[in-house]
């Protein structure tokens, strides 16, 4: 038996020193010492032996065994440190190397429209204005009737309108959910409502169907078109980092009563002339004005009571005017290299 033993010692030194990774050791373990394995049989073929057999047994089959477990050991720990040696070979890394488009992950970011809108809140929002939501689909009162347009006024053949088969339509201005917050509030009340409207229109540089505005209300006691032009200077001022030079020109909108337009000076071409300014100089920016009284009756405000001022801004151009953008239509083109210079 002893010589068996031995054999199987050498047997398995050999076969560690071949093996080539920790899998073919953890085989080699099993092999020899698991429930099944080698040294089980000599213990039990042991126990068939004379006593004094059985101790000249022991002493040489746990020498074999722990012979053989030393060795795995030693192995193993081999393996380990060849790992650990050459890692800088295998797991080497040029930190220096440029990137390769393939592997870029583009950042995602948003939209100049977006960006503008959150800035335009913000502003407002430090001179106590709420930001009002609304619905893109509106019924005929909130869009034209509340407004003082009645279903035969002129102004409606002026708004060139989407109307859909049930006799709603896509918002032609975010008015719609000023009307909306006049029945929800009570007057003092400070609101500008964002978001996008659409027009039945041709397009070209300066025309889209679908476009971004923000119109703002303000109703209380005592207000009147000083405090318009108040907020819309503080307004410019923030957005274009510069006082822009404004003027107000008599304009007829059936919502406001004195109306106005209000241009400010082209800041593409300084003032000299651009196909944006239509080669004037000046950019109709938004029209604007005091409430109504009948729009204040229609929303439930005592018009002998309130007063209030209203204007409404188109976000494109916004835009267009601070990064020098000369056609309207590359908003909603989708073009990627467009939108990434933002
Ligand atoms: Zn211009």
């Amino acid at each position: 038996m002893q010589e068996t033993v031995q054999a199987t010692q050498q047997e398995a030194l050999a076969a560690i020193a071949a093996a080539t990774d920790d899998a073919a050791l953890e085989a080699l373990r099993i092999e020899y010492f698991g429930k099944k394995g080698r040294f089980r049989a000599f213990f039990q073929e042991m126990g068939k032996l004379s006593p004094e057999e059985k101790a000249q047994a022991g002493q040489y089959i746990n020498a074999a065994r722990t012979a053989i477990e030393e060795a795995l050991t030693a192995r193993k720990e081999a393996f380990k440190a060849s790992q650990f040696a050459d890692l800088d070979q295998k797991e080497w890394l040029d930190v220096t190397a440029p990137g390769t488009r393939e592997t870029h992950l583009g950042r995602g970011r948003l939209h100049p429209l977006t960006q503008i809108q959150y800035e335009v809140e913000d502003i407002f929002r430090s001179m106590g204005f709420n930001v009002f939501d609304g619905p893109q689909v509106e019924d005929d009162f909130h869009n034209f009737g509340a407004l003082n347009i009645p279903a035969d006024h002129p102004a409606r053949d002026m708004q060139d309108t989407f109307w859909l088969t049930n006799g709603r339509l896509l918002r032609t201005h975010t008015s719609s959910v000023q009307v909306r917050a006049m029945h929800a509030h009570k007057p003092p009340l400070r609101g500008i409502s964002p978001g996008r409207v659409f027009r039945y229109e041709a397009t070209d540089a300066s025309h889209e169907n679908t476009f971004y505005q923000v119109e703002g209300l303000m109703v209380d006691k005592n207000i009147s078109v000083a405090n318009l032009i108040y907020v819309m200077k503080v307004l410019l001022r923030e957005i274009f980092q510069k006082d822009v030079e404004v003027r107000l020109r008599p304009g007829f909108f059936p919502f406001v009563e004195p109306g106005f337009e209000l241009d400010i000076s082209c800041l593409i071409c300084g003032g000299g002339g651009c196909p944006v300014c239509k080669h004037e100089g000046w950019v109709e920016l938004l029209p604007c004005g005091a409430v109504h009284p009948n729009v204040l009756r229609n929303c439930g405000i005592d018009p002998t009571e309130y007063s209030g001022f209203a204007f409404g801004m188109g976000l494109n151009r916004l835009v267009m005017m601070r990064y020098g953008i000369d056609d309207i239509r590359h908003f909603q083109s989708g073009n990627l290299e467009f939108l990434e210079q933002f």
